[in-house]
């Protein structure tokens, strides 16, 4: 078919096809990708930071030196070795062997998105509700539209969820005569917030899941991304049963590789893997060697350090510019760690509808729209520091702010 954009085969998709629509985004993004552009839009790691070279010539001996296991098929769990390497990760943010964190229970996935795919094909029917803040990250309301969910939003203030509202809102799924299935929450660093979920709500949005009958997703690939303080522990820290604790070295090493994991309760564990062997056998054997021989070998930790330090100053040099520069009546997050700011813009303004004039004036940012399932978030936007350099971030800054005035007189 040339030359037109309808689609000769509507009539013949599955069901689940009809909730797939186009991320607009991923739209955004060619656009936002162009170089006049100042890209506030993205979710990119600063990959320049890391020591390429070493990394080159890590990745070079695993082919020459290693090649006819890493470039073979692995195992649809994934290697032991990795699994043990994780196992060491998480327990750096307090999930240790004392919680029941063992390499058995980990299963290796293809970056977050697969962990969160796989959760999907365990637990959700058509028509399930899952809860999830709003807004949420746009890759999960993407993989529960597509497994054909419906998604109730659960506000947040500074403080992350608001556990009443997670009371009322498991309430009213209930008196509508559906399932809530689980609570999907990003509680560290949350994308695309920027706001952490206190220790004490911590407790009781565990409760009162608990109290509900409800699993906890807990998505977490921005919990050692901290800058300010130490984040609090995570809730599969706190909680093992009826908690999936998800992670990735997409931010923390490079998102190229696509590594991500799930730990699951050793019941669930066995299910994952034949999902996750019908989706795709195996993660990728030379992936899991290079993301294992990084954390044996080379010096992560520092790495973890200079990541920090990087998106701290851009997160400083982010919240100076919005200072100094947006309209009166905006008003922003301030995040402890992790890559984005939300903000809320003065009433009236819709900063979806405001997109195409700020690419014309060389700037991009996601309209909140993007981070809900209802269409509601036109009142703000979400705006990454980790990629451009602080005096990027403050031009485009600049531009929006100009954007936004011009807007307003409008
Ligand atoms: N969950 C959240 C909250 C994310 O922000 C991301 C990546 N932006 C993912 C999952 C997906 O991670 P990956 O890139 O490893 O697939």
């Amino acid at each position: 078919m040339t030359g037109t954009t309808l689609d000769d085969y509507t009539d013949r998709y599955a069901r689940r096809v009809r909730g797939m629509t186009a991320s607009e985004i991923r739209a955004l993004f060619a656009v936002a990708s162009r170089p006049e552009v100042v890209s506030l839009a993205g979710g990119a790691p600063y990959i320049a930071a890391l020591p390429l070279d070493a990394v080159g010539e890590m990745l070079n001996q695993l082919a020459a030196e290693q090649g006819t296991t890493t470039l073979q098929y692995g195992i649809g769990q994934g290697t032991l070795e990795l699994r043990e390497r994780i196992c060491e990760v998480m327990a750096l943010s307090g999930i240790d062997v004392g919680c029941g964190a063992s390499p058995e229970d980990v299963v290796v996935t293809v970056g977050g998105q697969q962990a969160l795919d796989l959760i999907a094909r365990l637990f959700l029917d058509p028509g399930d509700v899952v809860l999830a803040e709003g807004p949420t990250y746009v890759g999960a309301l993407g993989v529960f539209q597509s497994a054909q969910a419906q998604v109730v939003h659960v506000p947040m203030d500074a403080d992350g969820l608001i556990p009443e509202a997670l009371e009322l809102a498991i309430a009213e799924v209930a008196r509508s005569g559906r399932r809530a299935k689980f609570l999907y929450t990003i509680p560290t660093f949350q994308n695309p917030a920027g706001v952490t979920l206190t220790e004490e709500r911590r407790e009781r949005v565990l409760d009162i899941c608990e109290r509900a009958g409800l699993l906890v997703v807990e998505d977490d690939p921005y919990g050692q991304l901290g800058f300010d303080y130490e984040a609090p522990a995570p809730l599969r820290a706190r909680r093992r049963d009826g908690v999936f604790y998800l992670s990735t070295f997409s931010k923390t090493f490079a998102p190229g590789l696509r590594v991500g994991w799930i730990l699951a309760p050793h019941a669930v564990r066995d299910k994952l893997v034949i999902a996750s062997e019908a989706q795709i056998l195996c993660p990728s054997a030379f992936a899991q060697a290079a993301v294992t021989t990084y954390l044996s070998t080379m010096p992560w930790r520092q790495q973890l350090k200079i990541y920090r330090e990087v998106y701290r100053e851009r997160r400083d040099a982010l919240l100076a510019a919005l200072a100094d520069y947006m309209p009166a009546g905006t008003s922003w997050t301030e995040p402890g760690g992790g890559l984005f700011v939300w903000a809320t813009l003065p009433e009236g303004l819709d900063a979806k509808a405001m997109v195409p004039r700020a690419i014309a004036a060389r700037v991009a940012y996601v309209p909140g729209t993007g981070f809900y399932a209802d269409g509601t978030g036109t009142g703000h936007m979400r705006l990454n520091f980790s990629f451009p350099p602080p005096e990027r971030i403050r031009e485009g800054v600049r531009r929006l702010a100009t954007v936004m005035e011009q807007e307003t007189a409008m």
